[in-house]
């Protein structure tokens, strides 16, 4: 008797515990989050919903962007759909060379910039050594990522290969998810700032990656009165020798009430979006 007790509570203590993880797994699959992940002096930006994700830029180290992408990967997925990589600089592809070594990736969409250096050579490498496909960003590009959209706003033509520095021709990327929106601005200065205000497009969003980690070159106050952010994300490195972010665009935000969410006195800063009619939260982990 006192077997057949123990043998019933087993099975439904066995049902509850299966109900509350597919009730974790189901959660966690419908909610869409973006990921802005502490890689030092850098960008790595992880947007996932399930078991799809988009990488935008891996940061200055491999060994920093695999740390990173194992927290928030499930063990069992080894595949990003697409990778984003703005433009050349080490600070925002180092990252991806690892991850191209250590996760199948769907596709590349960046611009032809190149840049005469062992890391650009070491991603080029990886990408044909792995046959990964490789699309050119161009404004007007979109993609559809489970019920999210991107639209490329920037650059708004082919890059020259041998185009030498370019911030300016950085992929620039609006993600709308419903009520919520971000704006994705790699390393573009206040030319590439004006030209995507100029093209009439549209970046009131809500959430905004100040361009090149706070550089004084970039986030003029025109832009920001177009932008209209809620929340300004700047990702940085403690102590960095650039002195970013300035004072002029932490000045600059603070007088239009936007709040500012650094990367290097935050750690990861998390958007989780629980479904498109609610404003996504945000938390921090170190
Ligand atoms: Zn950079």
């Amino acid at each position: 008797m006192l077997n057949r007790k123990l043998y019933l509570i087993t099975l439904a203590v066995l049902a509850v515990l299966s109900l509350y993880f597919s009730y974790q797994i189901y959660t966690d699959a419908s909610r869409l989050q973006v990921v802005f992940l502490d890689v030092g002096q850098g960008d790595s930006i992880l947007i996932q919903k399930g078991t799809r994700q988009i990488l935008i830029d891996g940061g200055p180290s491999g060994k920093v962007e695999l740390a990173k992408l194992g927290k928030y990967l499930p063990y069992f997925d080894r595949e990003i759909d697409v990778v984003i990589a703005t433009h050349p600089d080490k600070d925002h592809i180092a990252g991806l060379v690892e991850a191209a070594r250590n996760y199948r990736i769907g596709k590349v969409l960046t611009t032809a910039a190149g840049k005469d250096t062992q890391v650009y050579k070491e991603w080029k490498d990886i990408l044909d050594y792995n046959k990964i496909e490789t699309l050119e960003a161009l404004r007007g590009d979109r993609i559809s990522f489970e019920g999210a959209e991107i639209k490329i706003l920037n650059p708004e033509a082919p890059v020259d290969p041998a185009i030498g520095e370019a911030n300016n021709e950085s992929v620039v990327a609006r993600l709308d998810y419903g009520e919520n929106s971000f704006l994705f601005t790699g390393d573009i200065e206040s030319p590439a700032e004006n030209k995507i205000i100029a093209s009439g497009e549209d970046i009131d969003v809500d959430v905004l990656k100040v361009a090149h980690h706070g550089s004084k070159y970039s986030t003029s106050g025109v832009f920001l009165d177009k932008v209209t952010p809620k929340d300004a994300v700047i990702s940085v490195g403690k102590n960095n020798s650039y002195g970013h972010p300035t004072q002029v665009v932490l000045e600059a935000l603070k007088e239009r009430n936007i709040d500012i969410l650094r990367t290097d006195e935050k750690g990861d800063i998390i958007f989780k979006c629980g479904n498109q009619n609610a404003k996504c939260q945000f938390i921090t982990q170190k």
